[in-house]
């Protein structure tokens, strides 16, 4: 038998234990308000009281069918990845295609299931303790435009995995594929379990829709990722947040640092899908004295430096527009970034433009989410970490620092409060590419459970029981 004829055997026998059928042809939430059309509704409240009947479904299967669910998602998503992070770029405008594939195929492949819910034990003379994660019920999941797919496949990875079922407001500038690709997780879902809605939407994603979802008495729980606007929106309702906000990650380098290697890392982390992962090196705090080396092997790396002040002024003008990024150059590349602020385009298109700015630069202070990278020189190392909490702001984000000195690395990730801190690599080793740790899109940082995984998602529980279960 074949791995396929393996799998459609698995998932004839988990439909046949559901009491669901593993045909397509009918609804089998049992809800009466999809109406033969699962997935993307007309209206908030038909979604979620959809995936809530889902829930009371979903949480009478096994562990087995969440497992199956998962497996499957990996699957048959696999083959369209490279079609779906193209139509994401292009619906978007932002980023490019070729790291958008890595990152989704990092959401993918990366993100834990089930086996992310560890049972923790205690035993004693007085009987067992056990500690699980068991479900919310519907949760409100609310998707930046800058990560759009990535987001939807790492939250219906760990979200299902914990038993829940999922509303999700995607972001409007990329309705289309977000909303085919609910609709095609959401089929993949009910051709394995026989239940459907387990993951939906509506037709028309909006602001409006986004606060009925947030206001909605059967949504139980809220994971929001997004810009500081949403996420206070979010923690204003009433509800439980799980909420992965903004960060302005700077990058310090010491003097002690492998220079060269820490040049190739800068520039491949501030350049990944043109700077639009939240985790991106956003500025550089260097040492002076070896300033001057790690500028020019980025140059080697492929940054091309901007200089002339009237140049620099002219790009800050055009990237920052009222205290805020330019949304228009969000995520462009930089040879369109340096055309629009009308300035000379070298011949081979660069991978980052940088610049050398004073610490308290809009460019350094402003999260700009664009291949636009500032450069600041400190005296040193204390100096350098001074800065890089003032610009990190307390967002419990990201730090990057590349340093061969131990105690100053253990002093700068004790001090900066990240929920990552990447040592001697890019920013994307923080989110599991190219690195060790699993991956995610949502990284909670003003509520603070970090790293977002399947246990981020599960309430935990305590089940005791008295008199036994000790077998020391
Ligand atoms: P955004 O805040 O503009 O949009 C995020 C989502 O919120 C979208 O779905 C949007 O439709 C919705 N939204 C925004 N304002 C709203 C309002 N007033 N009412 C209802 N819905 C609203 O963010 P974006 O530009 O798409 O993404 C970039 C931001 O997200 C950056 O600040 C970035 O740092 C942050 N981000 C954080 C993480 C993380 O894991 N911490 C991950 C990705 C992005």
């Amino acid at each position: 038998m074949n791995n396929n004829e393996l799998e459609t055997l698995i998932r004839h026998i988990l439909t046949e234990q559901l009491g669901g059928t593993d045909t397509a042809a009918e609804p089998a939430c049992g809800c009466t308000t999809c109406d033969g059309q699962p997935a993307l509704f007309d209206e908030v409240d038909a979604a979620v009281t959809a995936a809530h009947a889902a829930f009371l479904r979903y949480q009478e299967a096994p562990l087995k069918t969440r497992s199956a669910i998962i497996s499957a998602i990996r699957c048959e998503l696999a083959d369209t990845l490279v079609a779906l992070s193209e139509a994401a770029a292009d619906e978007t405008g932002m980023g490019n295609k070729a790291d958008k594939i890595l990152k989704n195929k990092a959401a993918l492949e990366n993100t834990p299931g089930v086996e992310d819910l560890v049972t923790t034990a205690l035993t004693g003379d007085e009987g067992m303790v056990l500690f699980e994660y068991s479900p919310y019920g519907v949760i409100g999941a609310v998707a930046p435009s800058t990560n759009p797919t990535e987001t939807i496949i790492n939250n219906c990875i760990s979200m299902l995995a914990a038993g829940n079922t999922i509303y999700f407001s995607p972001h409007p500038g990329a309705k289309h594929i977000s909303l085919k690709l609910v609709a095609q997780i959401e089929e993949i879902a009910f051709r394995t379990c026989g239940i459907h809605n387990l993951v939906v939407t509506v037709k028309e994603p909006s602001f409006e829709a986004t606060q009925q979802m947030m206001a909605h008495p059967k949504i139980a729980l809220l994971a929001i990722t997004g810009g500081p606007g949403i996420v206070t929106m979010g923690l204003k309702s009433g509800k439980k947040v799980v909420g992965a906000g903004a960060g302005n990650p700077p990058c310090l380098v010491d003097e002690t640092a492998e220079v060269v290697k820490a040049a190739q890392d800068i520039v491949s982390g501030a350049a990944f899908d043109y700077n639009l992962p939240c985790i991106a090196e956003k500025s550089v705090i260097v040492v002076d004295c070896v300033a001057d080396q790690l500028i020019q092997q980025m140059r080697e790396f492929g940054a091309y430096q901007i200089t002339d002040p009237a140049q620099i002024t002219q790009l800050r003008d055009t990237c920052i527009k009222k205290g805020a990024a330019n949304k228009a150059l969000v995520g462009k590349s930089p040879t369109l970034i340096l055309e629009a602020a009308g300035l000379p385009c070298p011949a081979k298109p660069p991978k980052l433009i940088i610049v050398e700015v004073p610490a308290d630069d809009a460019l350094v202070m402003t999260e700009q989410l664009m291949p636009v990278l500032p450069i600041v020189r400190v005296d040193n190392f204390e100096q350098g970490l001074a800065l890089s909490l003032k610009v990190e702001g307390g967002l419990h984000h990201t730090a990057i620092m590349h340093s061969q000195n131990v105690s100053r690395l253990n002093k700068a990730a004790h001090l900066m409060q990240t929920s990552i801190f990447v040592k001697n690599g890019p920013s994307y080793a923080g989110i599991g590419v190219g690195a060790e740790g699993f991956t995610t899109f949502t990284i909670a940082t003003p509520t603070g459970e970090g790293t977002t995984s399947a246990r981020t998602f599960g309430r935990l529980r305590r089940c005791v029981l008295t008199n036994g279960f000790s077998i020391r």
